[in-house]
């Protein structure tokens, strides 16, 4: 099976944790001139010299995105998030803003080349390597997936092909064209250029791809999510982790037990109770922390991902040791609903909806009666069935599957959209 750096992915435990912490160690060394974590050191009556090793990790306050934007606002552009001066950064990327202010992330030479490297162990973990051509099915601009997605691709000895700047069946044309063995995109857009294909009357299990990896959305280790995938595209499917402002920290192996690896060579990982702020015992849903150990230029220090996961250190039969989260990112603290009691996540309804042939596309909205989160789901259907049947089968799995009921309605013509959470509206 390929590793990016299989003695490193197999180290055992203790091994890991002394990496992780001459990594942290040398990461404080190297940003003691950062003015926003000294402010924030100094305010939680601590120092960086207190910092030595994994153990005194605790010692950091949590950072959050709301903090880092604040930041940026009051001292614009950038904050004092930078470690360095201006002159030293080379690569400029923001967050798509969808739930606030866009975060700008500045990057210099060398931490772009850590992106790189944790884009290698992605790419390798799908058994992605030299031969391969890779294509972006992204809309470029100045989101950073795009950008490490092709970045990492180029490091891993493998052609890219950048897919923005095109509609889906410019796209479709192009990775069928250059025979492109890879796609990297949303899972929600790999279902949609699944459809155009279907209406075009292309059979896409006759193309070259024959791995999809998944980003900049959950979803992707979700079995009815990633059976549909499989079967419209005839390839295997891969779930991969990462956040702007943190850094690519999770990917998938071959194994493919839909359990994702955490990259402990790279990130140091806390599961938290978002509520208490208290460390999670391992199994248990938490709120995913992560230190990024190789970004001295834009640290991000104990930062709350608003992710929810449940992490494992069960043995993987890839032979990695890394942790693994099961199920992938469960949801995002952001996106969950509470629907009459129940705490619901965008990615567990798409993988209902996954699991129903008949329906084409759905959309979401979520209204107040009398107090209480309401759904309404307006679905479009794919082939002659009778709407009410549909309309049962949806009902009795939402029944089953979460104890909730929800309101249905038919619907026709409903856009497609490439991230899920645009699915979802507030009434
Ligand atoms: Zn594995």
């Amino acid at each position: 099976m390929p590793f990016y750096d299989e003695r490193i992915e197999t180290l055992d435990e203790s091994s890991l944790r002394e990496l992780q912490s001459e990594k942290l160690r040398a990461l404080i060394g190297e940003i003691s001139a950062n003015e926003f974590y000294r402010g924030k050191l100094l305010a939680a009556g601590t120092d960086f010299d207190a910092i030595k090793s994994i153990d005194d990790l605790c010692a950091i306050p949590f950072t959050t995105k709301t903090e880092m934007v604040e930041e940026q606002l009051s001292h614009p552009p950038y904050g004092r998030l930078l470690t360095y001066p201006l002159s030293r950064y080379r690569y400029f990327h923001q967050t798509s803003g969808t739930t606030g202010r866009p975060l700008k992330c500045l990057d210099t030479r060398e931490s772009w080349q850590w992106w790189k490297r944790c884009w290698g162990y992605v790419y390798r973990g799908a058994g992605v390597t030299e031969g391969d051509i890779v294509f972006c099915a992204f809309s470029f601009g100045p989101y950073l997936s795009h950008w490490a997605g092709i970045s990492g691709a180029w490091h891993v000895g493998a052609m890219c092909i950048a897919g923005g700047g095109m509609n889906s069946e410019q796209r479709l044309q192009s990775l069928i064209d250059n025979r492109a063995t890879v796609l990297v995109c949303t899972p929600t857009y790999a279902l949609h250029l699944a459809e155009v294909a279907r209406l075009r009357g292309i059979d896409l299990r006759s193309s070259a791809i024959r791995v999809g990896i998944f980003a900049g959305e959950p979803g992707a280790s979700l079995p009815n999510v990633r059976r549909s995938i499989e079967e419209a595209w005839g390839a295997r499917v891969f779930d991969h982790a990462g956040a702007t402002e943190a850094g690519a920290w999770a990917y998938d192996c071959e194994a493919q037990d839909t359990a994702m690896h955490l990259n402990d060579a790279e990130f140091i990982f806390e599961v938290i109770d978002s509520e208490s702020g208290e460390a999670v015992a391992e199994g248990k849903p938490g709120e995913l922390v992560i230190t990024s150990l190789g970004r001295s230029a834009m640290p991000a220090l104990r930062y709350r991902t608003g992710d929810t996961v449940q992490m494992t250190r069960e043995p993987c039969a890839c032979g990695r040791t890394f942790a693994r989260i099961e199920g992938g990112v469960l949801g995002r603290a952001d996106d969950m609903m509470i629907v009459r009691g129940v705490n619901l996540y965008p990615a567990a309804i798409d993988d209902l909806m996954r699991g129903l042939s008949s329906v084409a596309e759905y959309e979401v909205h979520i209204r107040r009666i009398a107090g209480l989160d309401d759904l309404l789901i307006r679905i479009e259907t794919t082939r002659a069935v009778p709407f009410d049947e549909v309309e049962r089968a949806v009902s009795k799995e939402f029944r089953n599957r979460f104890n909730v009921r929800v309101s249905i309605e038919q619907a026709e013509g409903l856009p497609r959209y490439e991230f899920k959470a645009r699915r979802y509206k507030r009434r």
